[in-house]
Formats: C-alpha cells, structure tokens, sequence
C-alpha cells in the first residue's frame, strides 16, 4: 500500500515539530511549510492526501489556503485552530476544511481525525453506491426510503434531505449554513432553528437514545457531524462480512 501523504501548514517551530512527530512516527509521510505562499506550492507540487493547516499565518490567511485547494481537490482539510477562535473555525468549514482541532491537542486526537478523514475520502472512492448503511439503519437512495433493522423509518422529506446529506459527508463538521444550504436552499441562510428543529426530530427517529446520540453529534455553536457507526444492518446483495 502506498504511504499516505500528508502536507503540514504550521509557523508555529514547536507544534510543526509536534504535529510532523506524531504523523510520521504513525507512518504517514510529512511535508512542511511555514508560510502561505510555502502552503500553497507544496500543495499544488507534492499533490498531498490530506493537509493540516493553522489559519494564522505570517503571509496571509490559511482560509486562502482551503479555499485555492478546493478549486481542484477535494481532499482532507484539518484546521488547527485556537480556542477563542469560534468565527474563525466556521469560516473555514463554510470554505471547505472538514474537520478542526482546537489548540493545544494531543497526538492521539490528531491522528484519529486523520483516521476519519483518509477514511471517510476511501469511503467517498467508492461513491455512486444506492444504499447508505450504519449501525441498524439502512438508507436506500434509489427508492428514497430509511429502515432500521427492516422496519420503515418514516421520515419528511427535510429529513430524509438532511439524514442523506449527513449521511454523504461522514466524519465531516458540516455548519449550520452548510446544512441550510444544501437542505433547504439559498433563501434560508440565516434559519439556523430550521436545522435545531428537525436535527431534534430525526435523531428522534434514528437514533437509540436522542439526548445521547450516536450518528449525529453537535458540534456546539458550529453544528454538526455525521459518525457512521459500522452497519449491522442486513445488506441483501452483499456476500458475508469479513471477520473481525
Ligand atoms: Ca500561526
């Protein structure tokens, strides 16, 4: 298998040097640049799988970044990000970054979002599919229909749209205005409650316990993110489960 190629964007000498420790000692090759512009060459030569980028940069705004990369790829995009910086953290998931991870952080929260997303980008290789699986549910998009364990989940049409949705982007932090957007459509970018409202009542319907989700996790004052459990739904044109 080839090594996975992950591109650091970071001024900062001693989280640059944290970060490049904890990816290569996990087996992932690094590359580093300190600045912007540094960014924007490396990302654009080396072709990277997936990019973690600090937004303040000496030579610009790493929002600049996100946005260059995402006019001709749709890899993996991590935010490093500071606490305070709230409006900043949504301004780079609107542009396109998947995930953030607030300063300071450990090495085993880095490398299980990079998990998440190299995974989430496999899962997305294999796009085109007509069913959606996680846990016990079952999404079928070419009948338009949501079942756990066989029985109908009878969901509205807004949450049948804002399960699939999620369900397409996992692993993702996708915003209020993300999800208003692709749900709702442009006329709505400021219904924030619309998203509350029915996010409330689908994982009534999805989920075990709702006041302890599963599948559809807050990300509190930024929105929401999609956690596809592994299905154990029946897949009826599937052969057996591998082991394990
Ligand atoms: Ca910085």
């Amino acid at each position: 298998m080839n090594t996975v190629r992950i591109l650091l964007v970071e001024d900062e000498e001693h989280i640059r040097r944290f970060v490049r420790l904890s990816l290569t000692e996990a087996g992932y090759e690094v590359f580093e640049a300190g600045s912007l512009q540094r960014g924007l060459i490396e990302a654009g030569t080396r072709r990277p799988d997936l990019v973690v980028l600090d937004l303040g940069l000496p030579d610009g705004d790493g929002l600049d970044l996100i946005r260059d990369v995402r006019t001709w790829s749709p890899m993996p995009l991590i935010v490093l990000s500071a606490r305070s910086a709230e409006a900043d953290k949504i301004l780079a998931l609107d542009a396109g970054a998947d995930d953030y991870l607030v300063k300071p952080f450990g090495s085993g929260e880095l490398l299980a979002r990079v998990r998440a997303q190299l995974r989430r980008q496999q899962h997305q290789a294999g796009a085109g599919q007509s069913t959606i699986a996680f846990g016990d549910i079952l999404i079928d998009l070419g009948k338009r229909t949501a079942s756990r364990q066989g029985h109908p989940l009878h969901l509205t049409p807004i949450e049948y749209r804002l399960l699939t949705y999620l369900a397409a982007h996992p692993e993702r932090v996708l915003t209020h205005q993300q999800l208003l957007l692709a749900v709702w459509g442009p006329g709505h970018a400021s219904d924030s409650h619309y998203v509350r409202v029915h996010m409330a009542n689908l994982r009534k319907k999805i989920e075990v316990d709702a006041a302890r989700p599963q599948f559809l996790h807050t990300e509190v004052g930024i929105g929401y993110r999609f956690v596809p459990l592994p299905t154990t739904a029946p897949e009826p044109d599937q052969g057996s489960a591998s082991a394990g």
